[in-house]
């Protein structure tokens, strides 16, 4: 299995940055701007939304 390009979202900063995620290897994430560990993979961009 190969690790995936995804978008994430640090809950603490509101930053967002694209990291390599691997299912077979989850590990804990750390936010580069604020160290924070609060980090989500950010939900996806729905064309046309409206917010
Ligand atoms: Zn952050």
């Amino acid at each position: 299995m190969a690790a995936k390009e995804t978008l994430f979202l640090c809950l603490n900063c509101k930053h967002e940055y694209t990291g390599m995620f691997d299912p077979d290897h989850i590990q804990e994430r750390t936010c580069p701007e604020c160290r924070s560990n609060s980090v989500r993979k950010a939900p996806p961009r729905k064309a046309g939304a409206s917010k």
